[in-house]
Protein backbone atom coordinates (compact mmCIF):
# COMPACT_ATOMS: atom_id res chain seq x y z
CA UNK A 1 0.00 0.00 0.00
CA UNK A 2 1.35 3.47 -1.07
CA UNK A 3 1.45 6.00 1.64
CA UNK A 4 -1.39 8.44 1.45
CA UNK A 5 -1.68 12.01 2.32
CA UNK A 6 -3.25 12.64 5.88
CA UNK A 7 -6.51 14.97 6.00
CA UNK A 8 -4.47 17.44 8.32
CA UNK A 9 -2.66 17.95 4.81
CA UNK A 10 -5.69 18.48 2.71
CA UNK A 11 -5.95 14.63 1.77
CA UNK A 12 -9.29 12.67 2.19
CA UNK A 13 -9.68 11.20 5.60
CA UNK A 14 -9.17 7.99 6.02
CA UNK A 15 -12.47 6.97 6.88
CA UNK A 16 -15.76 8.97 6.03
CA UNK A 17 -17.15 8.51 9.17
CA UNK A 18 -15.99 7.31 12.91
CA UNK A 19 -14.34 4.35 13.73
CA UNK A 20 -14.54 4.59 17.57
CA UNK A 21 -11.51 2.68 19.39
CA UNK A 22 -14.17 -0.80 20.57
CA UNK A 23 -17.81 -1.27 19.41
CA UNK A 24 -19.49 -4.10 21.83
CA UNK A 25 -20.93 -7.43 20.58
CA UNK A 26 -24.38 -7.40 19.80
CA UNK A 27 -26.50 -10.44 19.62
CA UNK A 28 -30.02 -11.19 17.75
CA UNK A 29 -32.48 -8.50 18.64
CA UNK A 30 -34.94 -11.81 18.26
CA UNK A 31 -33.07 -13.94 20.62
CA UNK A 32 -33.06 -11.20 23.18
CA UNK A 33 -36.76 -10.39 22.68
CA UNK A 34 -37.66 -14.03 23.03
CA UNK A 35 -35.50 -13.66 26.23
CA UNK A 36 -37.04 -10.88 28.07
CA UNK A 37 -40.69 -11.86 27.14
CA UNK A 38 -39.73 -14.96 29.44
CA UNK A 39 -38.72 -12.73 32.11
CA UNK A 40 -41.51 -10.53 31.36
CA UNK A 41 -44.03 -13.77 31.56
CA UNK A 42 -42.44 -14.69 34.88
CA UNK A 43 -42.25 -11.25 36.61
CA UNK A 44 -39.40 -11.70 38.18
CA UNK A 45 -36.99 -8.83 37.13
CA UNK A 46 -34.38 -8.93 39.40
CA UNK A 47 -33.28 -10.31 43.24
CA UNK A 48 -31.69 -13.59 41.97
CA UNK A 49 -33.70 -14.47 39.36
CA UNK A 50 -33.58 -17.62 37.11
CA UNK A 51 -31.69 -15.71 34.23
CA UNK A 52 -29.02 -14.27 36.64
CA UNK A 53 -28.44 -17.73 38.13
CA UNK A 54 -27.95 -19.41 35.00
CA UNK A 55 -25.80 -16.80 34.14
CA UNK A 56 -23.59 -17.42 37.64
CA UNK A 57 -23.56 -21.37 36.83
CA UNK A 58 -22.39 -20.60 32.83
CA UNK A 59 -19.94 -17.79 34.13
CA UNK A 60 -18.40 -20.36 37.00
CA UNK A 61 -17.68 -22.86 34.29
CA UNK A 62 -16.51 -20.53 31.86
CA UNK A 63 -13.87 -18.97 33.74
CA UNK A 64 -13.15 -22.07 35.59
CA UNK A 65 -13.53 -20.76 38.90
CA UNK A 66 -15.40 -21.90 42.20
CA UNK A 67 -17.96 -19.51 42.55
CA UNK A 68 -18.99 -16.60 40.66
CA UNK A 69 -20.87 -13.68 41.78
CA UNK A 70 -22.70 -10.90 39.68
CA UNK A 71 -22.67 -7.31 40.26
CA UNK A 72 -24.41 -4.72 38.64
CA UNK A 73 -20.89 -3.21 37.33
CA UNK A 74 -17.64 -3.74 37.86
CA UNK A 75 -17.11 -0.83 39.93
CA UNK A 76 -19.56 -2.35 42.33
CA UNK A 77 -17.85 -5.79 42.34
CA UNK A 78 -14.47 -4.73 42.98
CA UNK A 79 -15.78 -2.04 45.62
CA UNK A 80 -17.86 -5.50 47.48
CA UNK A 81 -14.50 -7.74 47.14
CA UNK A 82 -12.51 -5.13 49.02
CA UNK A 83 -15.15 -5.26 51.53
CA UNK A 84 -15.70 -8.42 52.15
CA UNK A 85 -11.83 -9.03 53.50
CA UNK A 86 -12.31 -6.46 56.24
CA UNK A 87 -9.32 -5.04 55.75
CA UNK A 88 -8.14 -1.59 57.77
CA UNK A 89 -4.88 0.35 56.45
CA UNK A 90 -2.80 1.11 52.81
CA UNK A 91 -3.48 -0.86 49.89
CA UNK A 92 -0.66 -0.98 46.99
CA UNK A 93 -2.22 -0.39 43.55
CA UNK A 94 -0.92 1.10 40.34
CA UNK A 95 -1.19 4.41 38.99
CA UNK A 96 -1.46 3.35 35.18
CA UNK A 97 -5.30 2.39 35.52
CA UNK A 98 -8.97 3.18 35.25
CA UNK A 99 -9.87 5.84 38.12
CA UNK A 100 -12.32 3.15 39.61
CA UNK A 101 -9.79 1.13 41.02
CA UNK A 102 -8.33 3.33 43.48
CA UNK A 103 -11.67 4.95 44.05
CA UNK A 104 -12.83 1.32 45.07
CA UNK A 105 -9.98 1.30 47.63
CA UNK A 106 -10.88 4.97 48.91
CA UNK A 107 -14.88 3.88 49.13
CA UNK A 108 -14.10 1.21 51.60
CA UNK A 109 -12.09 4.40 54.05
CA UNK A 110 -8.70 2.63 52.79
CA UNK A 111 -5.82 4.65 51.63
CA UNK A 112 -3.64 3.97 48.02
CA UNK A 113 -0.55 3.35 47.65
CA UNK A 114 0.93 3.90 44.15
CA UNK A 115 3.75 1.98 43.11
CA UNK A 116 5.30 1.69 39.76
CA UNK A 117 4.16 -0.30 36.71
CA UNK A 118 6.80 -2.51 34.67
CA UNK A 119 7.97 -0.70 31.47
CA UNK A 120 7.52 -3.75 29.52
CA UNK A 121 4.14 -5.44 30.85
CA UNK A 122 2.69 -1.71 31.90
CA UNK A 123 1.59 -3.86 35.39
CA UNK A 124 2.20 -3.57 38.65
CA UNK A 125 6.06 -4.44 39.56
CA UNK A 126 6.09 -6.89 42.28
CA UNK A 127 9.86 -6.05 43.18
CA UNK A 128 8.85 -2.20 43.71
CA UNK A 129 5.25 -3.59 45.89
CA UNK A 130 7.49 -5.97 48.20
CA UNK A 131 9.83 -2.65 48.95
CA UNK A 132 6.66 -0.45 49.47
CA UNK A 133 5.19 -3.13 52.18
CA UNK A 134 4.69 -1.68 55.84
CA UNK A 135 2.70 -2.67 58.91
CA UNK A 136 -0.28 -0.60 57.18
CA UNK A 137 -0.19 -2.55 54.39
CA UNK A 138 -3.55 -4.40 54.35
CA UNK A 139 -3.77 -5.54 51.09
CA UNK A 140 -2.45 -5.76 47.31
CA UNK A 141 -5.04 -4.54 44.58
CA UNK A 142 -2.75 -5.25 40.90
CA UNK A 143 -4.56 -4.64 37.27
CA UNK A 144 -4.47 -7.18 34.42
CA UNK A 145 -3.88 -4.48 32.28
CA UNK A 146 -4.80 -4.47 29.07
CA UNK A 147 -5.66 -8.15 29.29
CA UNK A 148 -2.00 -8.83 29.98
CA UNK A 149 -1.83 -10.90 33.23
CA UNK A 150 0.02 -9.36 36.65
CA UNK A 151 3.39 -11.30 37.39
CA UNK A 152 1.01 -13.67 39.07
CA UNK A 153 3.04 -16.29 40.83
CA UNK A 154 5.69 -13.08 41.94
CA UNK A 155 1.96 -11.79 43.87
CA UNK A 156 1.09 -15.38 45.06
CA UNK A 157 4.85 -15.35 46.53
CA UNK A 158 4.29 -12.06 48.49
CA UNK A 159 0.84 -12.45 49.86
CA UNK A 160 2.22 -16.26 51.23
CA UNK A 161 5.38 -14.23 52.52
CA UNK A 162 3.53 -11.29 53.78
CA UNK A 163 0.24 -12.48 54.62
CA UNK A 164 -1.64 -9.81 52.78
CA UNK A 165 -4.30 -10.55 50.71
CA UNK A 166 -4.12 -10.14 46.57
CA UNK A 167 -7.33 -8.61 45.72
CA UNK A 168 -6.92 -8.57 41.13
CA UNK A 169 -8.80 -5.51 39.60
CA UNK A 170 -9.63 -8.09 36.45
CA UNK A 171 -11.79 -5.68 34.71
CA UNK A 172 -10.06 -6.20 31.59
CA UNK A 173 -9.36 -10.03 31.73
CA UNK A 174 -12.04 -11.86 31.12
CA UNK A 175 -11.47 -15.27 29.95
CA UNK A 176 -7.37 -15.02 29.82
CA UNK A 177 -5.11 -17.66 31.11
CA UNK A 178 -1.87 -18.00 32.23
CA UNK A 179 0.14 -21.35 31.57
CA UNK A 180 -3.31 -22.88 30.87
CA UNK A 181 -4.64 -21.88 34.16
CA UNK A 182 -7.56 -19.35 34.33
CA UNK A 183 -7.03 -15.31 35.71
CA UNK A 184 -9.88 -15.76 38.25
CA UNK A 185 -8.18 -18.51 40.07
CA UNK A 186 -5.40 -16.28 41.52
CA UNK A 187 -5.50 -14.44 44.69
CA UNK A 188 -8.22 -13.78 47.27
CA UNK A 189 -10.54 -12.61 44.59
CA UNK A 190 -10.74 -11.01 41.55
CA UNK A 191 -12.99 -8.52 39.96
CA UNK A 192 -14.46 -8.40 36.14
CA UNK A 193 -15.87 -5.75 34.68
CA UNK A 194 -19.29 -6.70 32.24
CA UNK A 195 -19.46 -3.02 30.51
CA UNK A 196 -20.30 -2.66 27.20
CA UNK A 197 -16.41 -1.29 25.90
CA UNK A 198 -15.03 -4.68 27.71
CA UNK A 199 -14.21 -7.62 25.70
CA UNK A 200 -17.05 -9.80 27.22
CA UNK A 201 -20.35 -7.31 28.38
CA UNK A 202 -23.68 -7.46 29.08
CA UNK A 203 -23.99 -3.70 29.09
CA UNK A 204 -23.38 -2.86 32.93
CA UNK A 205 -22.63 -5.75 34.56
CA UNK A 206 -19.60 -7.27 36.66
CA UNK A 207 -18.43 -9.95 38.78
CA UNK A 208 -16.18 -11.25 41.83
CA UNK A 209 -14.53 -14.25 41.57
CA UNK A 210 -12.41 -16.79 43.49
CA UNK A 211 -10.58 -20.49 43.52
CA UNK A 212 -12.25 -21.47 46.21
CA UNK A 213 -15.62 -20.52 47.92
CA UNK A 214 -14.79 -19.81 51.48
CA UNK A 215 -15.56 -15.92 50.40
CA UNK A 216 -18.62 -16.34 48.35
CA UNK A 217 -21.22 -16.39 51.06
CA UNK A 218 -19.87 -12.86 52.69
CA UNK A 219 -20.08 -11.34 48.98
CA UNK A 220 -23.59 -12.32 48.74
CA UNK A 221 -24.95 -10.91 51.51
CA UNK A 222 -22.79 -7.88 50.77
CA UNK A 223 -23.74 -7.90 47.59
CA UNK A 224 -27.63 -7.32 48.95
CA UNK A 225 -27.99 -4.92 51.91
CA UNK A 226 -26.45 -7.53 54.36
CA UNK A 227 -30.03 -8.83 54.82
CA UNK A 228 -29.81 -12.39 56.03
CA UNK A 229 -33.59 -13.09 56.56
CA UNK A 230 -36.88 -11.60 57.35
CA UNK A 231 -35.66 -10.83 60.21
CA UNK A 232 -31.41 -10.52 60.14
CA UNK A 233 -29.60 -7.74 58.77
CA UNK A 234 -25.76 -8.99 59.35
CA UNK A 235 -23.08 -6.30 58.13
CA UNK A 236 -23.52 -3.04 55.94
CA UNK A 237 -24.40 -3.89 52.54
CA UNK A 238 -25.06 -2.05 49.25
CA UNK A 239 -27.37 -3.27 46.28
CA UNK A 240 -24.95 -4.44 44.12
CA UNK A 241 -27.39 -6.90 41.95
CA UNK A 242 -27.65 -7.84 38.88
CA UNK A 243 -30.88 -7.82 37.05
CA UNK A 244 -32.82 -10.05 35.31
CA UNK A 245 -32.88 -7.68 31.99
CA UNK A 246 -29.20 -7.88 31.99
CA UNK A 247 -27.93 -11.22 32.89
CA UNK A 248 -30.33 -12.32 29.99
CA UNK A 249 -28.26 -10.04 27.71
CA UNK A 250 -25.27 -11.46 29.04
CA UNK A 251 -26.11 -15.12 28.65
CA UNK A 252 -26.47 -14.36 24.43
CA UNK A 253 -22.94 -12.33 24.43
CA UNK A 254 -21.67 -15.45 26.53
CA UNK A 255 -22.36 -17.52 23.33
CA UNK A 256 -20.52 -15.22 20.51
CA UNK A 257 -17.75 -14.60 23.01
CA UNK A 258 -14.96 -17.07 21.78
CA UNK A 259 -15.67 -15.75 18.49
CA UNK A 260 -15.25 -12.69 19.18
CA UNK A 261 -12.09 -12.93 20.94
CA UNK A 262 -10.75 -14.79 17.84
CA UNK A 263 -11.83 -12.30 15.26
CA UNK A 264 -10.16 -9.82 17.67
CA UNK A 265 -7.10 -12.25 17.42
CA UNK A 266 -6.45 -12.38 14.12
CA UNK A 267 -6.77 -8.38 13.82
CA UNK A 268 -4.26 -7.97 16.44
CA UNK A 269 -2.21 -10.38 14.33
CA UNK A 270 -2.85 -7.74 11.62
CA UNK A 271 -1.76 -4.70 13.27
CA UNK A 272 1.17 -6.42 14.09
CA UNK A 273 2.40 -7.34 11.02
CA UNK A 274 2.11 -3.93 9.48
CA UNK A 275 3.23 -2.02 12.80
CA UNK A 276 6.07 -4.18 14.38
CA UNK A 277 8.56 -2.52 12.39
CA UNK A 278 7.48 0.73 12.27
CA UNK A 279 10.33 3.53 14.21
CA UNK A 280 8.79 4.52 17.12
CA UNK A 281 6.25 2.57 17.86
CA UNK A 282 6.34 -0.39 21.04
CA UNK A 283 4.24 -2.86 22.40
CA UNK A 284 3.08 -4.35 25.72
CA UNK A 285 5.70 -7.57 25.99
CA UNK A 286 3.53 -10.44 26.22
CA UNK A 287 5.19 -13.34 28.05
CA UNK A 288 4.90 -17.21 27.14
CA UNK A 289 2.32 -19.36 28.04
CA UNK A 290 -0.36 -16.34 28.03
CA UNK A 291 -3.75 -17.01 26.48
CA UNK A 292 -4.66 -13.44 25.58
CA UNK A 293 -8.72 -11.98 25.37
CA UNK A 294 -7.54 -9.56 22.60
CA UNK A 295 -9.09 -6.61 24.50
CA UNK A 296 -7.41 -4.08 23.07
CA UNK A 297 -4.68 -3.13 20.88
CA UNK A 298 -2.15 -0.41 22.20
CA UNK A 299 0.70 1.58 20.82
CA UNK A 300 3.56 2.81 22.89
CA UNK A 301 4.79 5.52 20.58
CA UNK A 302 8.24 7.23 20.80
CA UNK A 303 8.06 10.91 19.51
CA UNK A 304 11.97 11.46 18.39
CA UNK A 305 11.96 8.07 16.51
CA UNK A 306 8.20 8.58 15.25
CA UNK A 307 8.19 12.26 14.84
CA UNK A 308 5.23 12.97 16.20
CA UNK A 309 4.13 13.06 20.21
CA UNK A 310 1.29 10.88 21.02
CA UNK A 311 -0.77 13.82 21.34
CA UNK A 312 0.40 14.98 17.86
CA UNK A 313 -0.76 11.41 16.60
CA UNK A 314 -3.97 11.36 18.76
CA UNK A 315 -5.24 14.38 17.15
CA UNK A 316 -3.99 13.53 13.38
CA UNK A 317 -6.12 9.92 13.49
CA UNK A 318 -9.70 12.13 14.56
CA UNK A 319 -8.59 14.33 11.73
CA UNK A 320 -8.69 10.95 9.95
CA UNK A 321 -11.93 9.37 11.64
CA UNK A 322 -10.13 7.46 13.99
CA UNK A 323 -10.73 7.65 17.15
CA UNK A 324 -7.85 6.76 19.46
CA UNK A 325 -7.80 6.82 22.99
CA UNK A 326 -4.83 7.74 25.36
CA UNK A 327 -5.37 4.33 28.00
CA UNK A 328 -4.19 5.40 30.20
CA UNK A 329 -3.30 9.43 30.73
CA UNK A 330 -3.58 11.32 33.18
CA UNK A 331 -2.27 8.54 35.78
CA UNK A 332 -4.96 7.94 38.58
CA UNK A 333 -2.14 9.30 41.07
CA UNK A 334 -2.17 12.71 38.68
CA UNK A 335 -5.73 13.75 39.50
CA UNK A 336 -6.80 16.13 42.08
CA UNK A 337 -8.36 13.56 44.26
CA UNK A 338 -4.94 11.72 44.68
CA UNK A 339 -1.76 14.07 43.90
CA UNK A 340 -1.05 15.19 47.10
CA UNK A 341 -0.28 11.29 48.59
CA UNK A 342 3.07 10.70 49.21
CA UNK A 343 3.48 7.50 46.56
CA UNK A 344 1.96 10.12 44.03
CA UNK A 345 5.05 11.69 43.27
CA UNK A 346 6.44 11.73 39.85
CA UNK A 347 10.03 10.13 40.57
CA UNK A 348 8.22 7.28 42.68
CA UNK A 349 5.89 6.59 39.52
CA UNK A 350 8.56 7.22 36.73
CA UNK A 351 7.70 4.32 34.00
CA UNK A 352 3.65 4.77 34.66
CA UNK A 353 4.51 8.48 34.09
CA UNK A 354 6.75 7.67 30.62
CA UNK A 355 3.96 5.06 29.90
CA UNK A 356 1.36 7.70 29.81
CA UNK A 357 2.60 9.89 27.91
CA UNK A 358 2.93 7.52 24.84
CA UNK A 359 0.43 4.83 24.74
CA UNK A 360 -1.90 5.17 22.39
CA UNK A 361 -5.25 2.28 21.93
CA UNK A 362 -6.23 1.98 18.29
CA UNK A 363 -9.78 0.73 17.66
CA UNK A 364 -10.11 -2.96 18.02
CA UNK A 365 -13.10 -5.20 18.17
CA UNK A 366 -14.66 -8.13 16.17
CA UNK A 367 -17.06 -6.46 13.57
CA UNK A 368 -13.75 -3.98 12.34
CA UNK A 369 -12.69 -5.40 9.06
CA UNK A 370 -9.34 -6.45 8.01
CA UNK A 371 -9.60 -3.98 5.45
CA UNK A 372 -10.59 -1.27 7.83
CA UNK A 373 -7.33 -2.50 10.04
CA UNK A 374 -4.80 -1.93 7.28
CA UNK A 375 -6.48 1.57 6.51
CA UNK A 376 -5.38 2.44 10.00
CA UNK A 377 -2.34 1.37 10.62
CA UNK A 378 -1.46 2.55 7.09
CA UNK A 379 -3.16 6.02 7.79
CA UNK A 380 -0.67 5.35 11.51
CA UNK A 381 2.59 4.94 9.14
CA UNK A 382 1.80 7.79 6.99
CA UNK A 383 1.62 10.14 9.50
CA UNK A 384 5.43 9.22 10.64
CA UNK A 385 5.70 9.63 6.75
CA UNK A 386 4.45 13.08 6.43
CA UNK A 387 5.42 13.87 10.91
CA UNK A 388 7.16 17.33 10.20
CA UNK A 389 4.18 18.89 7.82
CA UNK A 390 1.63 16.93 10.34
CA UNK A 391 3.75 19.46 12.91
CA UNK A 392 3.99 22.43 11.01
CA UNK A 393 0.31 22.31 10.91
CA UNK A 394 -0.96 21.17 14.04
CA UNK A 395 1.19 24.14 15.38
CA UNK A 396 -0.17 26.46 13.70
CA UNK A 397 -3.49 25.92 14.51
C1 LIG B 1 -13.85 -0.63 33.37
C2 LIG B 1 -12.98 -0.74 34.54
C3 LIG B 1 -13.46 -0.78 35.85
C4 LIG B 1 -14.87 -0.46 36.19
O1 LIG B 1 -15.83 -1.30 35.65
P1 LIG B 1 -17.31 -0.76 35.41
O2 LIG B 1 -18.04 -2.00 34.99
O3 LIG B 1 -17.27 0.27 34.32
O4 LIG B 1 -17.82 -0.21 36.69
C5 LIG B 1 -12.56 -1.02 36.89
N1 LIG B 1 -11.25 -1.17 36.65
C6 LIG B 1 -10.74 -1.10 35.41
C7 LIG B 1 -9.27 -1.30 35.21
C8 LIG B 1 -11.58 -0.86 34.31
O5 LIG B 1 -11.06 -0.74 33.09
Amino acid sequence: MSSTTPALLSGHAAFDREVFVTQPVIPDPQAYADLTAAIFESRWLTNNGAKTQQFERQLTTHLGVAFCKTFCNGTTALLTALRALGLKGEVITTPFTFPATPHCIEWNGLTPVFCDVRADTYNLDPVVVEKSITPATCAILPVHVFGNPCDVAAFEDISQRYGIPIVYDAAHAFGVSVNNRQIGTFGSLSAFSFHATKVFHCAEGGAVVAADSSLAARLSLLRNFGIVDENTVSGIGLNGKLDELHAALGLLVLEQIDEEISRRGALVQRYHLQLDEVPGLAFQTIHPGTTLNNYNFTVEIDAEAFGLTRDQVHFALRSENIISRKYFHPLCSENECYRDLASSTESNLANATRLSERVLSLPLYGALTSHEVDLIAQTLISLSEYAGDVRQVIRSL
